[in-house]
């Protein structure tokens, strides 16, 4: 893969570079040793299909964003969120309303976009003010209009093997690493964090592969003994440097889904410094899950309108 080539060539520059001899040791250890799961590159190739199918079949995909209050962080993703729905051709509204709107008048909203014959995908940015339960948001969704896939209907459906509508930010934990050609039957994968959107589908995802799955949280004892067992560790509790080089067995593979905003920097839950001569492949933070999340709502969506197209044939 071209991203992946550049990464190990820029690994591989940085040795030959050097002048100092114990840093070309340690550069060339890594070298050898790990492989950046280029999430961005993968997600550019991905989204570039995509523009190709709505093109080829004259797909016509409106997604409507519900955005609540003014969440910074929420703004630049639903910017980002619209960003690439435009560059592969779909269209892209952004619903906004006041942090204040009432639980129920922002049922009444959803249900008005779910009867909205112009809207064919629908997804409610997360997080909402706290006195708005966002399990009932979701549960307001249209079935048939919930991209996302974060309804109890395509949970449920997930949970008994069937993936056709599947959460956007596991789903591209499993694309990605698909990629790399990292199977997942018969390994060791630890998870960490069992949210709605991120743990929990994960893990279903793992175990419909036949992985063997521990799920760790914040009130696990002791996260390093599963951790150091662990083949693949994948991790989302927006906790920094949560996992360290301790923590990892030789050769192990970590999915780092957390990202936090310390100043300037957006990192995510594994100390990759001291990590990465340990393990064997490591996603960024930026540019590993974040990048596949959006590719996977643009893939449900095209997928959705592949389906209704056939229907209606
Ligand atoms: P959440 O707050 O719903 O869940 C966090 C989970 O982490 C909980 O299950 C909690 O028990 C666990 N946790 C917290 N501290 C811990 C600790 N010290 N040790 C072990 N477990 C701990 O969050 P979420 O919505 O699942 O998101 C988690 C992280 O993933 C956040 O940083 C979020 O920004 C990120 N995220 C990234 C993407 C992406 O596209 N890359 C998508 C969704 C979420």
């Amino acid at each position: 893969m071209a991203g992946e080539f550049f990464r190990t060539w820029k690994l591989h520059r940085n040795f030959l570079a050097c002048k100092c001899s114990r840093k070309c040791v340690k550069g060339f250890d890594e070298l050898k040793m790990v492989t950046i799961l280029d999430g961005k590159a993968l997600a550019e190739k991905l989204c570039n299909s995509y523009k190709k199918k709505v093109e080829k079949a004259g797909l016509k995909i409106k997604l409507a964003v519900v955005l609540v209050g003014d969440n910074p962080a929420s703004e630049i993703y639903v910017q980002n969120k619209k960003k690439r729905c435009m560059d592969v051709g779909i269209g892209c509204e952004i619903r906004r309303f006041k942090k204040e709107i009432s639980e129920e008048m922002l049922i009444s909203e959803i249900d008005a976009l779910n009867s909205d014959k112009e809207i064919d995908a629908l997804m409610v940015q997360m997080p909402l003010p706290k006195h708005i339960n966002p399990r009932n948001i979701l549960e307001a969704v249209d079935t048939r209009k919930d991209v996302e896939g974060l309804s109890t209907y395509h949970m449920g459906r997930l949970s008994l093997g069937n993936e056709d509508v599947v959460p956007c930010t596991p789903k591209g934990v499993i694309r990605l690493l698909d990629e790399y050609g990292i199977g997942l039957a018969g390994k060791d994968v630890c998870i960490i964090g069992y949210s709605d959107i991120v743990g929990k589908p994960l893990a279903t995802l793992c175990l419909n592969r036949e992985a063997t799955v521990t799920v760790c949280h914040v009130k696990t004892k002791d996260l390093g003994k599963h951790t150091r067992d662990a083949d693949i560790i994948m991790t989302a509790t927006g906790v920094p440097k949560l996992i360290k080089k301790e923590m990892i067995k030789q050769g192990c593979i970590i999915i780092d889904i957390g990202i936090k905003k310390l100043r300037e920097n957006v990192v995510g839950d594994a100390d990759f410094e001291s990590i990465k001569g340990r393990c064997s492949h490591i996603t960024p933070v930026p540019g590993g899950i974040g990048p596949m999340t959006i590719a996977m709502l643009v893939e449900n969506m095209v997928e959705a309108a592949e389906r209704k197209l056939k229907q209606t044939e």
